[in-house]
This record gives C-alpha cells, structure tokens and sequence, in this order.
C-alpha cells in the first residue's frame, strides 16, 4: 500500500453519540472539529509526540469527548476529514460479521435471497473417510469453513460458537437483529440460528466412545477455486484431547443457551458433551494432534488441554450442578492459567466468563472472588498497553504475531468485562479504542472488516472472494492485520524492516497477515454487540 494515508486516523463506520469520540493524529495540531454548518466546535491543541514503538508514527488520540449525532469536519494542517455520529452506528457493521458466518458454510446452497451476488452451491457433501481407516466412510455435513481455506476444525469452531453465545448471553440487544438467512423467522435469534449451523456439525464430528475427531479437512489446501468445485477427498482426522474437552464445553454452554428454544436439541448436545467428558476421564493420559504424515492442511496443534478441561469443567457444573465439575474447575485453576484468553490455542478466559457471569456467586470463592481478583489485575495491565500505544492499542510493540486482531479483541473483550464487574468507565474507554482499531483508527489507516469504511480490506485470503470472479470480496469477514512473527519470504520481501504495526500487506497470497478466520469474526461480534447494547440502552433512557 502506497502511503496516501490521511494524518487523522478514524473510526471509519462512525462513531457513537453516547460514547466518547476519538481519533488519532500524527503530527502537531490544531485539530479542529466544525459542524455541518461549518461552525467550529472544538480546537484540539497538540504538541509532537514521540515515537511510537509499534509503528513508529508520532501519534496520539486526540479526545473529542461526547457530541450530539450529526457530521463533522475535522481539520489538521491543510487536511479534512469527515466524521459522522449517529445514535446506533454499528448495526450494520455488527449484524455483517455475524452474517460473515453465513457465508462461511459449507455443505449447502448460499441462495441467492441470502447471498446476494455471492451464490453458490453446496460444497462438500461427499462422505468423509476415516483417515486411520479410509475404508470406513460416514457422512458429516454442515459447519463453517474455518478460514481462507475449505477446512473445518472442532477446536476453533468452539470457541467461535462460545464468543457468539456469551455475546447474545451478555448482550442480547446488541445482536439480536433478523439477518437474512434460511432460519430467520424460526422464532430463535438469527445470531443463535447461525451458531446452531456449526453445533449441528460439531455433533457429528463426535466418535461413538464420546471422543472428537480434531478435524474435517483434505490432506492438501485446495487452491484457490470455489468450494464447489474442490473434490479432492475429505478425512476424518484423529481425535484429540483438546478437540474433546473443547467442544465438550462449547456444547455444555449451548445446551443451556437452547434450553428454552429447543429442549430436544438442548438435550442432545448436553448428552454429548456429557460423553465427551466420559472419554476424558476415561483417558487422562493427553492426546496431542499433530498432522499424520502426508496431511499439510491446518493443524491447530494446541500442546495444552488444561484450560480445556478447566473451560469444560465450568460449562459442565453450570449445566449440572454437579459439584465435582465445579471442584474439578478450582483444582485446574490452581495451578495457574491465563483468565484473559480466548483464542483457540487459550480458552480459559471462556471459563472465566462462563464463572464470573453466568455462575456468578454460585461459582464459589476461588471460582468467583479469587478468579474475579486474577482478571481484574490482568485488566489493569491490558489497559496500561492502552496507554502506551500511539493508536492507543492494547498489544505491546512486540505483540504482532499471526492473526494479531485476536489479541487485540481479546483484550477488548477483558476490558468491557472489567467495565461491567467495576462499573468504572476507564476500561470502556479502553476497550472501544480497540473497536476503533478494528474499524480504522490504526497504523494503515484501513478498516479492517470487508465491505466497509473508506479504506477497507480488499484481497483477503479468502478462497471464496478469490475465486468468485466478482470484484469486492465477500463481505462481512475480518483480516488477521499485522504479523511480523512468522512471516512469509514474499510478505518479507516486500515490506522489509517495516514497523511491526505496518507489517501487513493487502494481497491475496499474504496468508500471514491477510487471512480471514471464523475465530476472528467472533470476538469481534462480541465487542460490536457490546457497544451496540449501550447506544441501544443509552437511547432508551
Ligand atoms: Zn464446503
């Protein structure tokens, strides 16, 4: 990308007109804000920062506080950019990511009606063989495709599922809307008609003996073609420890998000997972997963189960009572795990939730007081990397490895949690500017959810926007953004000794730093239906 960037950085869906207003500059001030009828409103003085570490602009947020809906100008030197304010601004952009999801299934006809111009028709539908026994085939249908390829994995689909169900949980009116998919006028949430989608295929990912198969994949990435089009046979790979104790908890949790919507369904996936835990306990010796030889697609080879287990545990006691899931629970956490984390490798922070607001109390007081105590001064620490970040960016200079938007929402979702427990408004502050991030307050000036903003994503790794012949990609899906960990030699090759923060390109090789992934839209859906439920509740009042 050439750098035509502006020197003011923005949220570029709009902004809220209950939530504080605020921009990145690079360089000195003023920055003036006029209204519509050219009237100044505010001047911002600022002076030249130092530095940033992570991508080596000098920058700042500038802070424009609260302003009534309306648009605005902003003017820094010989620069203007508009910025708009409304009651609700992120519906579209967060009722988007959770119809990204849509467009992610496989194994049936995306109509037209739903899919707009981006029809095709079902893919995937030939019986799977057992990869340790290929003579064996049994037909599994359904679920997401994970990412920019056709695979499908039970690990990252649970945690997707989970960030979808605690956002409807937590935040019911900030994702609630119809979307226009085949469900929607079922009388159940779209948001829980799309997660439904993947728990149906989960379900068939489960062994007899109660086990996980890890993964539904090839043994090779297809190239880049339409999902229809790629024959090549699919397999049933080994089961794993963190397959299992994952998806027994992802169901364990849906089990009582359906409760009331679906008894039947309810009930099955509780039985599932209930048998899931049967197996884990009968082998409490860990099962890795690692590729079989000749396998080359994804592996999400996670060398931990604990947090599994112990995320598993206290969607169990939940769903039960039961008291020994609940001791289980305390004796896992004991011996140390990360409460702020839920990406697939990390899941504990999803035991967290599930202990400090769905259980609550009831969780007891190493699960509820100490754990509270735990998280709380993790959030203290994911909001000081707010504070030393130019962009006002809760990831350390250090921090950007593959899929870095993960991190980022993760660490967004702690601080709106750490808001709700305290009430105290500095962590909402926090965590809306990793929101703004997402939507283009950032280094490269890019929003970076397709199909929206002035400058938005538009050669995600994405098998589907790639081959599909239609000029946009597919809307609604996020990008990994920076990555200057484990990087490509081509990435490498162009970009150099880039800053971190910058170390992105906008192709559709650059799987490192432009990939999509279903476990990325998800704690996004999460933050947007956060801050969608406060300008909603804000609106009321
Ligand atoms: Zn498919």
């Amino acid at each position: 990308m050439e750098q035509s960037f502006s020197a003011i950085r923005m949220n570029q869906t709009g902004y809220a007109e209950s939530l504080p207003v605020r921009v990145a500059v690079l360089g000195e001030g003023p920055l003036t804000l006029s209204d519509g009828d050219g009237k100044t409103v505010k001047t911002v003085s600022l002076q030249l920062p130092e530095p940033d570490e992570a991508s080596g602009d000098r920058v700042q947020i500038a802070d424009l506080g609260r302003l009534p809906a309306g648009t605005y100008q902003l003017t820094l030197r010989e620069e203007t950019r508009q910025i708009r304010v409304e009651k609700d601004p992120w519906k579209a952009v967060t009722n988007a990511l959770i119809k990204g999801l849509y467009f992610q299934r496989c194994g049936c006809d995306l109509e037209e009606k739903y899919a707009g111009k981006f029809v095709h028709p079902a893919c995937h539908t030939a019986p799977a063989a057992l990869w340790e026994n290929p003579e064996v085939k049994r037909t599994v249908i359904g679920g997401w495709h994970d990412a920019g390829d056709y695979g499908k994995y039970v690990g990252p689909g649970a945690v997707t599922v989970a960030h979808m169900l605690y956002a409807w949980l937590l935040f019911e009116s900030g994702c609630e809307d119809p979307l226009n998919i085949p469900e929607s006028g079922n009388g159940i949430p779209d948001i829980l008609n799309e997660a439904r989608y993947e728990l149906e295929w989960m379900l068939q990912m489960q062994r007899e003996d109660g086990a996980f198969h890890h993964k539904l994949t090839k043994a090779r990435f297809a190239p880049f073609i339409m999902p229809q089009d790629d024959h090549e046979p699919e397999y049933l790979m080994p089961v794993s420890h963190c397959a299992t104790a994952a998806a027994c908890a992802c169901l364990a949790l849906a089990a009582g998000v359906f409760k009331d919507f679906d008894p039947d369904f309810s009930d099955r996936m509780l039985g599932a997972a209930l048998e899931a835990d049967k197996w884990l306990e009968a082998h409490p010796e860990f099962v890795p997963y690692t590729n079989p030889e000749g396998v080359h697609t994804g592996m999400y080879g996670d060398r931990e189960v604990k947090d599994e287990l112990f995320w598993a545990a206290c969607e169990l006691y939940a769903a039960t009572g039961e008291a020994a899931y609940r001791e289980k629970a305390e004796a896992l956490f004991s011996e140390g795990l990360n409460v702020t984390a839920y990406g697939w490798a990390d899941v504990s922070g999803l035991g967290a939730i599930c202990c400090l607001f769905v259980l609550k109390e009831k969780a007891g007081e190493t699960l509820y007081g100490a754990l509270k105590k735990q998280f709380l001064e993790a959030c203290g620490s994911i909001a000081a990397l707010t504070e030393k970040s130019g962009y006002g960016t809760a990831l350390p200079a250090g921090g950007y490895g593959w899929g870095s938007i993960l991190p980022i929402l993760g660490n967004a979702m702690s601080l709106i949690l750490a808001s709700i427990l305290t009430g105290e408004a500095s962590y909402e502050n926090a965590a809306l500017l990793q929101w703004d991030y997402v939507l283009g307050l950032n280094a490269l000036d890019l929003c970076f959810v397709t199909g929206f903003g002035e400058r938005s994503v538009q050669n995600p790794h994405h098998r589907p926007s790639g081959a599909d012949d239609i000029p946009e990609p597919v809307p609604g899906l996020i990008s990994g953004g920076p990555n200057k960990h484990h990087t490509y030699p081509m990435t490498k090759e162009k970009l150099g000794d880039a800053p971190a923060a910058k170390y992105y390109l906008d192709e559709t090789f650059s799987a490192d730093t432009n990939e999509i992934a279903i476990y990325w839209n998800s704690p996004a859906i999460f933050v947007g239906a956060y801050f969608r439920s406060r300008c909603l509740a804000e609106r009321k009042n």
